[in-house]
C-alpha cells in the first residue's frame, strides 16, 4: 500500500485553530487528515512529500453552514418579495417554489454549494422542505449534487404537512401526507446517512417549522431520528408573528410547544433561535438544543437579534448559517462571519464580541451544532477541511492584524480549500467544473422558474 500524500501547510501568515493549539509554523495533513500543527519556528517530525507556501495566506478551519435552502438561490431579489416582513414575504414566494422542477434544483444545489465553497466554507447542511409532485426525490438529487461540487453535507428532509386549509401557512400544493413524510425519511435515511469518522453526507430530519407542520408529525419524526440515530431539525423563534402564531394554535410558546412534542434535546439545533425569554434560555441550554444563528436574514427580515453569548453561557451549542438565498441573498460564509461579529456588537458591547467569537460560531460552534466532533478545528486527528485567505486585494491594503483583517476589512473569497484533504479551490476558481458555465444554466433556469408569475 503507498503512503498517502502528506503536505506541510507552511508558516501561514496567521492562523486560528478554534482551540488553544499553537499551530503558527502550520499544519501537515495526510490523506483525509490533519496529523501534526507545527509551532512557530518550528518544523514537521512528519515526513512529506510537498510543500504548500501559505506565507501569504491566513489558514482557518474550513468553515460550516448549519442552514441553507440551496433552493432559493433561483429567487434572489425577486421584485414581489422585497421589502416584505417574514410571512408575507413567504406567502408571495410558496407559490413561485411550488413550480420547482428537479433539474432546477439540482444547478441551485451546485450553484450555492460551489459559491459556499469559494467562501472558505467545506461543510454545508441545506433545510431542504418542498416536495411538489415532481420533486419527491429532491434530496436524492441533492446527494448527487454535493458529491458532484466535493463539500461535506447534512442534508435535512425537510416537511410541510399543515396547509392552508388547515389553519398552515403553506399553500396546500406544497405539503404532503404525514405518512408520506415519514416514509420517505426513513428511506432516506437508510439509503444515505453515513455515520462514520469523515462522513462526507448526514440525513437528519426537519419539519419546516411550527407553523407549517402538524403536532403529530414533530412527535413521530422525532421518534423515527431517535429510532435511527440522526439529529433533529427546525426554523423556530424567529420573529414575534411566530411567538403570536404559537400562542392562537397551540395555546404555547414556541420553546414550550418543542417540549411538549419531545424536542428539547441535545440530538436537535433550531435556526434563527431569536425571541427566547430568560426562562427559555436556561431549558434550551440544559437540555443541550443548538442554535444557527443567521445574521444577514435577520436583519433582511428585520427578525431580531439571536442571544448568542447567552445561549452559549447556557450551555447551548451556537453556530452560523446564511439561511436561505431569497433572504440573504448571497451564500458568503466568510461574509456571514463578519456580519455575526457586527451585528453581535449591536447586542452587546464592542469589547464583548470579537473576531475570534464569530469564527469560533462558523468552526467549531457549527462542528458541535451538527453533531461533529471530527471538522471544525485544526488539530490532529480532525479531517483535513481548510480555508486559506490571501490578503492581496486593495481592502486589505494597510492593514495590519491579519486575523481580524479578514472580518474587518470583508474577506470575499478563499484563495484555496480543501475537503477531506482534496483541493476544491485553487488560486481563488473551482478545481474541477465550470463555474460560468453553471452560472448561465443556473440563471436560465430561475427565469424559467418565475416565467408568468
Ligand atoms: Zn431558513
Amino acid at each position: 500500500m503507498s503512503n498517502p500524500k502528506t503536505t506541510w501547510m507552511k508558516n501561514p501568515l496567521s492562523v486560528f485553530t478554534a482551540n488553544d493549539e499553537d499551530a503558527r509554523g502550520g499544519i501537515v495533513v495526510s490523506g483525509n487528515k490533519i496529523v501534526e500543527l507545527i509551532a512557530l519556528g518550528q518544523v514537521p517530525q512528519t515526513s512529506y512529500h510537498e510543500v504548500f507556501d501559505a506565507s501569504e495566506s491566513v489558514l482557518l478551519p474550513g468553515l460550516i453552514n448549519t442552514h441553507h435552502h440551496l433552493y432559493q438561490t433561483l429567487t434572489r431579489a425577486f421584485p414581489p418579495a422585497l421589502n416584505k416582513r417574514l410571512f408575507p414575504w413567504l406567502q408571495t414566494l410558496y407559490p413561485v417554489w411550488a413550480r420547482l422542477q428537479p433539474e432546477m434544483l439540482s444547478a441551485a444545489t451546485e450553484l450555492g454549494l460551489s459559491e459556499l465553497l469559494l467562501s472558505g466554507c467545506t461543510t454545508v447542511s441545506d433545510h431542504h422542505y418542498l416536495f411538489p409532485e415532481a420533486l419527491t426525490e429532491a434530496i436524492d438529487i441533492q446527494v448527487q449534487a454535493a458529491s458532484k461540487v466535493g463539500t461535506r453535507v447534512t442534508l435535512t428532509r425537510g416537511s410541510m404537512s399543515l396547509g392552508q386549509d388547515d389553519g398552515g401557512l403553506p399553500p396546500q400544493s406544497t405539503v404532503q401526507s404525514d405518512d408520506a413524510i415519514l416514509k420517505d425519511s426513513e428511506r432516506l435515511i437508510r439509503q444515505y446517512h453515513d455515520a462514520s469518522e469523515g462522513s462526507m453526507v448526514n440525513i437528519a430530519l426537519a419539519p419546516c417549522s411550527p407553523f407549517s407542520v402538524t403536532t403529530e408529525l414533530m412527535k413521530q419524526t422525532a421518534s423515527l431520528a431517535r429510532d435511527h440515530g440522526v439529529r433533529l431539525h427546525t426554523h423556530l423563534a424567529e420573529t414575534e408573528d411566530e411567538n403570536n402564531f404559537c400562542l392562537k394554535t397551540f395555546g404555547m410558546r414556541p420553546v414550550d410547544y418543542l417540549e411538549s412534542v419531545n424536542w428539547m434535546s441535545n440530538d436537535v439545533w433550531l435556526a434563527h433561535g431569536i425571541h427566547f425569554n430568560n426562562d427559555e434560555l436556561h431549558r434550551l441550554g440544559r437540555a443541550g438544543v443548538g442554535v444557527c444563528h443567521c445574521p444577514s436574514s435577520n436583519m433582511v427580515l428585520a427578525s431580531g437579534i439571536c442571544r448568542t453569548l447567552e445561549l452559549e453561557e447556557h450551555g447551548s451549542p451556537v453556530g452560523l448559517g446564511v439561511d436561505g438565498s431569497a433572504s440573504n441573498d448571497g451564500s458568503n460564509m466568510i461574509q456571514e462571519v463578519r456580519q455575526a461579529m457586527l451585528i453581535n456588537r449591536l447586542r452587546y458591547e464592542a469589547d464583548e464580541v470579537t473576531h475570534f467569537d464569530a469564527l469560533r460560531w462558523a468552526t467549531k460552534g457549527s462542528a458541535s451544532v451538527l453533531g461533529r466532533s471530527d471538522i471544525g478545528e485544526l488539530a490532529v486527528g480532525k479531517q483535513a477541511d481548510i480555508a486559506l485567505f490571501k490578503l492581496d486585494e486593495a481592502r486589505f491594503s494597510g492593514s495590519h492584524d491579519p486575523l481580524a483583517a479578514l472580518l474587518l476589512c470583508g474577506a470575499h473569497n478563499a484563495n484555496a480549500v480543501m475537503v477531506a484533504g482534496e483541493w476544491r479551490v485553487l488560486d481563488g476558481g473551482l478545481v474541477s467544473g465550470d463555474l460560468s458555465d453553471l452560472i448561465s444554466s443556473h440563471s436560465s433556469l430561475s427565469k424559467r422558474l418565475v416565467s408568468d408569475y
